[in-house]
């Protein structure tokens, strides 16, 4: 074989970063390159209770935290290496060349979204009492803001009501897709609450709540089923008069949409990273696979069907690349970065999906198959078209941001 067998540890510093970045990068590359990716088969079992994917999966958390690699989203004080913005976002591209390796560096939605949260709002109580369980693994959590019966793409549509009664909080609705709820210790809730508006009517605005899914009215109705399977964890529940506690209450009232919005800013580019680094992938094993499968009297990487495949691969992944780069410096630098979040976060899936479908295509029957990644790959990149809000949605704000521009007498100079 000619080809190096790992890709990713040929990954070179860049020059334009500082020598902390590419550093992080080069150690990151190294333990997915030589410690994860050849042990994918392995670690997969660990699920099923296999000891040695366990022993071996438990080694590997250990040296990553060696490494000052743990949980790059999280401050020192509550167990994390807070690698800042842009080194998560690189470091992401390197993670995600293994789709099981975020865990692994303590990164793994909902957990890291809610701990972000719980940093900026929790109270010190609150702090001790979730987040620090919820870092150290000792406990699971989940958010649940998506309902059935309600648009999910218009957050203000949600009926899940919160009403006060004395020290409590009265919670009844109905959610679904409240990803990890199974194993889940507390779910985030998103309700609606009132407030008097001064003029004698009420406001009605979302605050979020943490509800301990042992509360009595939790009831988890079903795992929906996902692309065919059932036990993907996205779970319908009734909350059927949970009552908590005021002090559950994170942030104050009506902030709930603020800190929910703030989860999927950031959010949305270390999504595309991650989306850029299975890009990678899947274009590198598409790529090895034409240099060796043999067809119709010649390698695969002689046919020019082929040919335009990885040509047309490599372009969406740089200009998915550079696209996110260039919105993750715009957030870097403060300003108002919407039009990039936007943008990316309908480029950069459509691209992974295009992209994996093509590699697919060049495997055959093995694409689709349990021998590569790429048939979860697949499945990732569709559903990233729908969550954290829908293209549609993105292209209305794209849309709304570049025409209020031009009304404010200016043009082409935005987000550069
Ligand atoms: C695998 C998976 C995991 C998820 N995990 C979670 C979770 O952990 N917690 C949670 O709360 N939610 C979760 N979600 C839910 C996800 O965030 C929602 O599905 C998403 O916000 C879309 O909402 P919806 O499904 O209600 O679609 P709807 O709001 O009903 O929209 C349906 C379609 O209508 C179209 N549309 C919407 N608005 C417009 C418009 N203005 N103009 C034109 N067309 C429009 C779009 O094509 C859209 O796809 C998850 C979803 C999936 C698939």
């Amino acid at each position: 074989m000619a080809y190096n067998p790992e890709s990713v540890l040929t990954v070179q510093p860049i020059p334009t970063l500082s020598d902390e970045v590419n550093q992080i990068r080069l150690d990151t590359a190294e333990v997915v390159g030589k410690r994860i990716i050849p042990n994918e088969p392995l670690l997969a079992q660990r699920w099923n209770g296999n000891e040695e994917a366990q022993k071996l999966h438990a080694d590997i958390v250990g040296e990553i935290k060696e490494r000052s690699l743990w949980a790059p989203h999280l401050p020192e004080e509550y167990g994390g290496n807070d690698l800042g913005f842009i080194s998560h976002a690189y470091m992401n591209e390197i993670v995600a060349w293994s789709p099981g390796a975020a865990p692994m560096f303590g990164v793994v939605a909902p957990n890291s979204g809610n701990q972000k949260v719980l940093v900026k709002y929790a109270t010190p109580e609150q702090k001790k009492k979730w987040l620090e369980p919820l870092v150290r693994g000792e406990t699971q959590s989940c958010f649940s803001m998506t309902e059935p019966d309600n648009a999910g793409s218009d957050p203000r549509s949600i009926q899940t009501r919160a009403v006060r009664d004395g020290d409590e909080w009265v919670i009844t609705g109905h959610k679904w897709f409240t990803s990890n709820a199974v194993r889940a210790d507390w779910a985030l809730v998103m309700a609606r609450t009132e407030e008097p508006d001064g003029d004698g009517g009420v406001n009605e605005k979302m605050s979020q709540f943490i509800v301990p899914t042992d509360s009595e009215g939790f009831e988890i109705v079903r795992s929906v089923p996902v692309w065919g399977h059932s036990g993907g964890h996205h779970c319908e529940i009734k909350y059927n008069g949970v009552r908590v506690p005021h002090e559950n209450m994170l942030g104050s009232k009506g902030q709930g949409h603020a800190a929910a919005q703030e989860r999927l800013g950031a959010g949305r580019v270390y999504h595309c990273m991650n989306s850029i680094g299975a890009m990678w992938r899947a274009f590198d094993l598409m790529v090895k696979r034409s240099i060796e499968r043999q067809v119709h009297g010649g390698k695969l990487e002689t046919k020019q069907f082929i040919q335009g495949f990885i040509a047309d691969s490599y372009m969406d992944i740089q200009s998915a690349r550079l696209m996110t780069i260039h919105c993750a410096e715009v957030m870097e630098s403060g300003a108002d970065a919407r039009t990039e979040i936007s943008s990316i976060k309908v480029f950069v899936p459509a691209a992974y999906h295009r992209v994996v479908d093509r590699a697919i295509q060049v495997f055959g029957a093995k694409g689709v198959s349990g021998d590569t990644p790429l048939a979860g790959m697949y499945m990732g990149a569709r559903t990233l078209r729908l969550a954290d809000g829908p293209d549609e949605v993105h292209r209305i704000l794209i849309a709304k941001n570049v025409l209020r521009h031009y009304h404010n007498g200016l043009s082409w100079d935005f987000g550069v």
